[in-house]
């Protein structure tokens, strides 16, 4: 798995940790693989889910 390179939008910062983890949803029960992107810097958290980011176009 390879990570786009990306920066955070708070401040910029482009070192991130990478969790695993899960989202579920209280409503439909539907559990969603996510990825979360921290950033090291303002711990500002950036979520994806299977592959597809919402930041990056
Ligand atoms: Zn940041």
């Amino acid at each position: 798995m390879t990570t786009p390179q990306l920066a955070c939008p708070l401040c910029r910062h482009t070192e991130f940790l990478q969790q695993q983890g899960r989202i579920s949803s209280k409503h439909n029960f539907v559990q969603n693989p996510v990825t979360l992107m921290i950033c090291k810097q303002c711990n500002y958290v950036l979520p994806f889910w299977e592959g597809k980011s919402i930041y990056l176009s």
